[in-house]
């Protein structure tokens, strides 16, 4: 049944975007009215179009009003023009909403032949949507050496495990795989595995696993059928959500949710395919899957069922389907495939196993500055980046001539993480961006500024250096990662 009264349309903001945009958003529109859905388009701009007038966001205020006004919106591809734009619309979009939550949903779809065919794929992937390396903070350290940061926040961890287990808990699912790199990344991949398992163990009808990624993207192609909800920090998400697309029939029929705590945004996966554009060969598929993820997320779960059963007996039955996923030869255009689609509204596709959908109990987080209180704080060094062409025994001795009679002393000094000074391994290669670590001798009085201005005034004399970095200590933990070869 479906939560709202079936009088009740709610509005919906529709972006049909670029390239076969427009043709895939007439053709879920159409379907969706055929199958009653009680929904009020109201029609917005994005893209190419708002680029080129000199919107750098790609997205006109107008449309942003009518995102935040109606709270729900269903998206097209976006393109970025070459020459316009420094970052995509898709990406300001969800920032801009702070929709922190990207779910890929990863089905066996019935009719698409895929190697993975019959095995039963049925799981979604979590992504965190708005930190980790995109946060685009990227800076040249030296001419010819570049540095992202990849910024992961306690609260986001804290917020994409709660979503991955309402998930789990309004999909009828039962694990939760959180897949990281912490082996290596132990602070920020790290944050994720401890908070995700904190989190995850707050429910009890799910059971947690923790994975570590590489292992996941392996196990996603040994052994799919093994996966529930899976959760993943920002880039881990991209890539193996889309691989995992590629197990149930690639990126064309892929969908996707994004979703914040007043706004969510639904799209499908693939672009703007700009050679079919206009041609009538698009496959709606992908849209229409994520309008019924759509239609869920505002409480038509009877309209949601029977658009996707109508989609799975196309599939299934396979006749007048698009060019991409029909057999040779046999593809038809997007509006007869459209017509079939309606055709074969109020039929249930017997192939599919049945999911009780329930809504997701997203928790509101309040606004403000999130911080986590610490009893203890301590400095202990700073870590200071030099650019030197110096050899690095002579560099380490010379920082060590610099900090005489200082607060500091130079522990050691590394090359893209591998220790250089003291000792150096005789592979490790050497480029001209150090890193130099230097200990306080005393702990230092309150923040230590006066401290490390004189550390940098000693650096700078003989040296370029380009960015420091505190270490600190936080209730008695390491706030920051050893070398390799650090004591
Ligand atoms: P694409 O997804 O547009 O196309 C890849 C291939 O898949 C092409 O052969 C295309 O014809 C085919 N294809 C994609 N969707 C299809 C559909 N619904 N039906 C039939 N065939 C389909 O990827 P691309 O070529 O890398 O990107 C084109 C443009 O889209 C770029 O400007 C890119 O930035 C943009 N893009 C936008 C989004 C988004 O808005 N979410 C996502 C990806 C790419």
């Amino acid at each position: 049944m479906d939560s709202l009264p079936v009088s009740q349309k709610v509005k919906v903001t529709a972006i049909a975007g670029d390239g076969i945009g427009a043709e895939v958003m007439r053709a879920t529109q159409q379907v969706l009215a055929a199958a009653g859905a009680q929904v009020e388009w109201e029609d917005a701009m994005a893209g190419a179009e708002a680029f080129r007038k000199g919107i750098v966001t790609g997205t006109p205020q107008e449309t942003l009003d009518s995102i935040e006004s109606c709270g729900v919106a269903l998206k097209g591809p976006l393109e970025t023009p070459v020459g316009f734009g420094e970052k995509s619309a898709n990406v300001s979009l969800r920032k801009i909403f702070e929709m922190y939550g990207n779910i890929r949903p990863v089905r066996e779809l019935p009719g698409i032949r895929t190697p993975f065919s019959g095995r039963g794929i049925d799981f979604t992937v979590v992504r965190e949507n708005v930190e980790d390396l995109y946060a685009g903070i990227e800076h040249m350290q030296t001419p010819g050496v570049s540095q992202a940061v990849k910024l992961i926040s306690e609260v986001g961890c804290e917020r994409i495990a709660e979503l991955a287990c309402a998930l789990a808990l309004a999909e009828g699912r039962g694990k939760v795989t959180v897949a990281t790199k912490a082996n290596i990344l132990k602070q920020t991949e790290g944050m994720l595995k401890t908070v995700g398992e904190r989190v995850v163990k707050r429910h009890p009808a799910l059971t947690h696993e923790h994975m570590i990624v590489d292992n996941c993207a392996h196990q996603m192609v040994i052994r799919p059928e093994q996966f529930d909800v899976c959760v993943m920090t920002n880039m881990n998400g991209d890539i193996l959500s889309d691989l995992a697309a590629g197990l149930v029939g690639g990126l064309g029929v892929a969908p996707s949710a994004n979703l914040g705590d007043t706004v969510a945004m639904f799209e499908a996966v693939h672009g703007s395919a700009p050679q079919i554009a206009g041609k009538a060969l698009a496959n709606p598929t992908a849209l229409l899957l994520s309008a019924v993820m759509m239609l869920r997320h505002i409480g038509h779960f009877a309209t949601a069922a029977k658009v996707e059963h109508a989609l799975y007996v196309t599939l299934e039955e396979g006749r007048d389907l698009t060019g991409d996923i029909a057999a040779p030869g046999d593809g038809v255009s997007t509006w007869a495939y459209v017509e079939r689609v309606i055709a074969n509204l109020g039929r249930t596709s017997a192939r599919v196993p049945a999911r009780e959908y329930r809504p997701i109990a997203m928790r509101p987080w309040p606004r403000g500055t999130w911080s986590r209180a610490v009893a203890k704080r301590e400095l202990v060094g700073v870590d200071v980046f030099i650019e030197s062409t110096a050899e690095p025994q002579a560099l380490g001795d010379s920082l060590v001539a610099a900090v005489a009679g200082s607060r500091f002393s130079l522990k050691l000094v590394s090359s893209r993480g591998a220790q250089v000074w003291p000792v150096a391994q005789p592979h490790t290669f050497v480029v001209d961006h150090f890193r130099a670590r230097f200990m306080f001798i005393a702990p230092p009085a309150a923040e230590g500024s006066a401290e490390i201005a004189d550390l940098i005034a000693r650096v700078g004399r003989e040296h370029r250096w380009m960015h420091v970095e505190k270490l600190q200590r936080f209730d008695g933990a390491d706030g920051f990662t050893k070398d390799q070869g650090e004591g």
